[in-house]
């Protein structure tokens, strides 16, 4: 599957502390009506909820970390899912020490400051759809 778009508008900005990264993320998304884009975010969070899909079993497992974390990375695409904008991020996340755990953003995540680059695309949509074989809803 390989679709062909052209860089569009570019939004950039600050999420505030105490916010859940993805649902104010989505939030934005949705409010500016992002059907195509890449997002990046870098900051901090306060504690945080990430996933990991288990490929045996098909489905999500999770981890939450009670703890002050850096995001060092936070990358991900929007495309439509059900309908809707949807964000697909993946974090990884840093404590004191250096060391880094990473996974598939979940809500759960909370800010202590995050900002964030947003580039929209302009082409046909991605659609989010089953696929049979990984049990997952890809574009
Ligand atoms: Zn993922």
């Amino acid at each position: 599957m390989l679709k062909k778009f052209k860089p569009s508008d570019a939004y950039m900005g600050r999420l505030e502390k105490g916010d859940d990264l993805l649902k104010e993320l989505t939030n934005i998304v949705h409010q500016k009506k992002i059907e195509a884009a890449s997002i990046k975010v870098i900051g901090a969070v306060q504690k945080a909820k990430i996933g990991y899909y288990d490929q045996d079993e098909f489905e999500y497992k999770y981890k939450e970390f009670d703890q002050a974390l850096e995001i060092v990375s936070c990358i991900g695409n929007i495309s439509i899912l059900e309908g809707k904008p949807f964000i697909h991020a993946h974090i990884i996340l840093a404590d004191k020490e250096g060391n880094c755990y990473g996974g598939h953003l979940a809500e759960g995540s909370k800010v202590f400051a995050a900002e964030f680059v947003i580039q929209t695309f302009e082409g046909n949509k991605l659609m989010r759809e089953f696929q049979d074989d990984t049990k997952l809803k890809l574009w």
